[in-house]
């Protein structure tokens, strides 16, 4: 087969699903190229979806009309808004998926997007030419022509598993690893680095014991992710909670020298913050056991998904130690679990629009990027089919700042820091998390995912829509107003300070909600909570963001100030030898970029401002000349 596509995304994971959906929806002519269709959209470890940080990114793809929050909705058998008690910044959604369901609904959406065309097969050469990306070599020897490539090959890149002893080459459990890829990406120069991850056994719930295992329900009104999603229709499951024993640990250490994780084996690094349990019982200690989530994986599925044992232990003493765990003591294994190394790419290869610096065209997203999770990847992916689009033809790509959105922050990490082990979303990464809000995703990014092309009519309308109705309960909000004397008359306790204050000042008082006023006036009770929520939060931060925006000004003006005049960082007079290395890695594109560099100083930063500024007046002067 010999094709020609504008973009051809090689991987249906996460962040390929995404990407290719992105590129279509920009009216690029796309293919995505995947081992199967049958794994389109495979979870491959936990089925859920968001979480601390990972919510906010599911959010802003669902933002710019992306598939994941949608498919999540379908899917979702158990919502849970999490840090609810905690501020509206910090709060972050989470689903457990049915992860057959998930999967179908995401086949569904792909197939249903217009100008993609899937092409079962397996992506093994690109075809360069002169410095930019031309096709795509499926190992059947066809050839797809484009304009751009996203690779979005997961842990698939030379993916080993471990389980004891036995290694098994492999992408995910089952599947065969990616090989040709990766003599590619070597050929041309990309820096490969190796990580791992890991994943715990499954069980058959049939055999475990519930009686007396903790219940955990799931909010009493599922809070969807999409905004273009209604209600949640799937029946919804409960989970349980158990915990490892001193016995359990016990097992574990006797087995130690059998882990490949202690035994050498792996010398790669697996997630810091998603620890394999025999790490845990190492770092950790005992405590008074370390908890266990037992996770359904389907409405019509026996699987259970323990989450919190992730193991590359022998399969011997998974069971071994699963008969230590209170309601785990028969639990049968339905397949074991096992760790995974693969290589990654350096993110500093590539450019803040997800393009390596090295072929222009050529765009990496997902896990390939050193990122662990389903929403990193999906971020990423979006970000990639979104500039892969544009490249293909000729536009400009175009950058998500950390000021605006998660997506931002970790793009930016990404390729100015580098990762050192797999890299996951947290809150406290934004610097401007006040402001980028779960709840605010759509205001920050869907007018800039219109203005880009990759929003599609019936989220316009919707959120054309929305606009209005926050714009009326904001004007209903501020048009009541009263002096502090009316106040208290009320029971709202406020300064006997001679000033007026409207409803929705109060608003900003830690004991005054929307239900509260709207008990006095009923007007403001007319709103739907989303939109009532959306406002009480903008008027609880409305102090710190008017102190943020400023800095964000700062940030932005930093941001504005281009480097690309400073080729050679090797040659500029008084930064050290270590910081002109980093610089030389990392290139980076702006000066706000470049002051996140680690070791960078103020020292610095003002020598490259003096750099920069005589290349650009040295520029002015001979273009002068050239008129003259
Ligand atoms: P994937 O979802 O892996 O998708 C890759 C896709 O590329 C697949 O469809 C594959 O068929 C296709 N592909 C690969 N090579 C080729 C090729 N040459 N040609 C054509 N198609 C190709 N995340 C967490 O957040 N927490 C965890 O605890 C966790 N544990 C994990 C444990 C294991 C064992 C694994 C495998 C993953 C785990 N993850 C975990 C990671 C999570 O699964 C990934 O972060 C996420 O799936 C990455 O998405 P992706 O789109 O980058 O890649």
């Amino acid at each position: 087969m010999s094709d020609r596509f504008d973009v051809v995304v090689i991987g249906g994971g996460h962040a390929g699903v995404e990407a290719a959906a992105a590129s279509a929806r920009l009216g690029a002519r796309t293919a995505l190229v995947t081992h199967s269709r049958a794994t389109i959209g495979v979870m491959s470890c936990n089925p859920a979806i968001g979480g601390l940080g990972k919510g906010h990114l599911v959010r802003e793809v669902d933002a710019l009309d992306g598939l994941m929050g949608r498919v999540a909705d379908a899917a979702g058998i158990q919502f849970r808004l999490l840090n609810r008690r905690k501020g509206p910044a910090v709060r972050g959604p989470r689903a457990q998926a049915d992860r057959s369901l998930y999967r179908q609904a995401m086949l569904a959406a792909v197939e249903d997007t217009a100008n993609l065309t899937i092409v079962e097969g397996e992506a093994d050469d690109l075809q360069i030419d002169e410095g930019r990306v031309d096709a795509v070599i499926l190992a059947d020897g066809s050839v797809l022509s484009c304009g751009a490539a996203v690779i979005t090959t997961g842990t698939f890149l030379r993916g080993l598993i471990h389980i004891g002893e036995t290694q098994i080459p492999a992408g995910r459990a089952g599947e065969k690893p990616a090989l040709g890829l990766s003599r590619t990406l070597e050929r041309i120069g990309l820096r490969l680095a190796r990580l791992k991850t890991g994943t715990p056994p499954r069980l058959d719930g049939r055999t475990i014991d519930w009686s007396g295992l903790e219940r955990q329900s799931g909010d009493e009104t599922p809070e969807p992710f999409s905004t273009l999603t209604k209600a949640i229709t799937q029946r919804q499951v409960d989970c349980f909670i158990t915990r490892t024993t001193l016995a359990t640990h016990a097992v574990i250490r006797a087995n130690l020298a059998r882990s490949p994780m202690y035994s050498g084996q792996i010398e790669s690094r697996g997630p810091r913050y998603c620890p394999s349990i025999e790490d845990k019982v190492v770092r950790f200690g005992d405590r008074d056991g370390h908890q266990i989530f037992l996770e359904p994986e389907g409405l019509d599925d026996p699987t259970i998904y323990p989450n919190g044992i992730s193991t590359s232990l022998p399969e011997d003493v998974q069971r071994a130690l699963l008969g230590t765990i209170p309601g785990l003591e028969a639990a049968m294994i339905l397949r074991p679990g096992y760790a995974i190394e693969y290589d990654h790419v350096d993110p500093r290869e590539l450019s803040s629009a997800l393009e390596t610096k090295r072929v222009a065209g050529l765009f990496l997203a997902g896990q390939i990027n050193g990122t662990t999770g389903y929403e990193e990847a999906a971020a990423q992916g979006v970000i990639a089919g979104i500039n892969a689009a544009r490249r293909a033809s000729a536009g400009d790509t175009h950058i998500f700042s950390r000021s605006q959105s998660y997506i931002g922050v970790m793009i930016d990490d990404l390729v100015t820091r580098g990762v050192t082990e797999p890299y996951r979303m947290f809150t406290s990464r934004a610097e401007y998390r006040l402001s980028m809000r779960a709840d605010n995703a759509d205001q920050r990014l869907t007018p800039v995912g219109i203005a880009l092309g990759s929003v599609g009519s019936t989220r316009q309308q919707a959120f054309a829509d929305k606009i209005v109705r926050l714009a009326a309960a904001r004007t209903a909000f501020s048009s009541i107003s009263f002096t502090p004397n009316e106040a208290n008359r009320l029971g709202l306790h406020v300064n006997q300070d001679g000033v007026r204050r409207t409803a929705y000042e109060l608003l900003a008082y830690p004991d005054v909600d929307p239900a509260r006023l709207g008990a006095i006036w009923p007007e403001l009770a007319t709103f739907e909570s989303a939109i009532l929520d959306q406002i009480e939060s903008d008027a609880k931060y409305s102090v710190y963001l008017d102190r943020q925006r400023a800095d964000i000004q700062s940030v932005e003006r930093d941001e504005a100030l281009q480097l690309d005049g400073l080729a050679d960082f090797g040659g500029i007079a008084g930064l050290s030898n270590e910081l002109r290395q980093r610089l030389d890695l990392v290139r980076p594109a702006t000066l706000g970029q470049a002051s996140r560099i680690e070791g960078m100083t103020p020292a610095a930063l003002a020598t490259l401002l003096t750099a920069v500024r005589r290349v650009h007046r040295e520029a002015a002067r001979a273009e002068r000349q050239d008129v003259a």
